[in-house]
């Protein structure tokens, strides 16, 4: 993998989606060895995008992948597709996605893993990240689908979260009733080619919107752009935004910040569904739940009580 080699890569990645448990303690073992190699400021950026399918996510990330290898960066895509954790249907996976870009030695496109929990899903896809980063690619995008609450894991892992959008009605208001504007540095309209004039109409409203509704930071306002990913035209002020955005935000210390944050929720969110699990699994637990929350549905216990009656149980251990 340091010899930046994409095989062994592809390899670790499927080791670390791996529930079986002496593939786990591996995995563990390798994500530690590998940790130094991964996750430099200097290093690498991390970009989240999001959108409905449809928008162009992939014709947009295959006319952006392969700008980038032409500047002489090493692209990763890696996908936290919520479809994938019900029944392993993928709205992201298929394997047509991102021809020309898929062929390049420079790139490297994994699609969701599936099965599991969405937490579950985006907790595999941060740790492939940082295997990818260990394996020398410096630009990190992760896709999601814009159906749920796949956007928000995908902004707390990445340094500057995009939103893609279609320049229609609809769609704005989608985004806005979502959260999803509040969450995005940079609002993409894709398919600009289609009607330039109802994409202008589309981005002046959206950066209204983002006026009213995205507190923004001191040291970066969202921004709009237009682009069409199909004609391949606003790739490339796309990415000098990005750049800027990079810029700016390092100067901060501002990315350095998110890192951290992000790093630290990341450790208490695993120790609270480890907890979690656990607490359910504990033997006395099991015994005594069932009536404990049948009392409390019918009034006869007070949830206060009940809680304390069972974590009583779970700390005798
Ligand atoms: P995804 O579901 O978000 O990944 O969307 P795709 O990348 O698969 O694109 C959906 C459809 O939109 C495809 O038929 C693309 O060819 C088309 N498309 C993508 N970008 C553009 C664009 O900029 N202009 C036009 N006219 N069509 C586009």
């Amino acid at each position: 993998m340091l010899a930046r080699r994409r095989r062994p890569l592809a390899k670790a990645i499927t080791l670390i989606e791996s529930t079986r448990a002496d593939h786990q303690a591996r995995a563990e073992r390798l994500l530690e060895a590998l940790l130094p190699y991964s996750g430099g400021l200097d290093k690498c950026l991390r970009i989240g995008i999001t959108g409905v399918p449809g928008v162009g996510k992939s014709c947009f990330i295959e006319a952006l992948g392969m700008h980038l290898v032409g500047l002489g960066h090493r692209v990763a895509v890696l996908a936290v597709d919520p479809s994938s954790s019900v029944g392993g249907g993928a709205i992201l996976g298929d394997k047509t996605r991102m021809e020309s870009l898929s062929l390049r030695e420079e790139a490297f496109i994994r699609p969701s893993p599936t099965g599991g929990s969405l937490g579950g899903v985006a907790d595999r896809t941060r740790e492939a990240m940082l295997l990818c980063e260990a394996a020398g690619f410096d630009v990190i995008i992760v896709e999601t689908v814009g159906v749920g609450q796949s956007e928000t894991a995908v902004a707390d892992m990445t340094d500057v979260f995009v939103l893609l959008q279609l320049p229609n009605a609809g769609d704005d208001l989608q985004a806005i009733k979502k959260g999803i504007v509040e969450l995005a540095d940079l609002v993409v309209f894709n398919k600009a080619d289609i009607d330039p004039h109802a994409t202008d109409y589309a981005a002046a409203n959206m950066q209204a919107a983002l006026r009213m509704l995205h507190p923004g930071s001191r040291h970066w306002q969202p921004k709009v752009l237009q682009v069409s990913a199909a004609k391949k035209q606003g790739i490339e002020a796309f990415w000098q935004i990005i750049e800027d955005y990079r810029r700016v935000m390092t100067e901060a210390g501002e990315i350095a910040a998110k890192r951290r944050h992000q790093a630290l929720a990341w450790t208490w969110t695993l120790v609270e569904s480890g907890l979690r699990a656990r607490f359910r699994e504990h033997p006395q637990v099991k015994n005594a739940l069932p009536e404990l929350l049948q009392a409390v549905e019918q009034g006869r216990l007070t949830p206060a009580v009940a809680a304390q009656r069972l974590l009583g149980h779970f700390r005798q251990d």
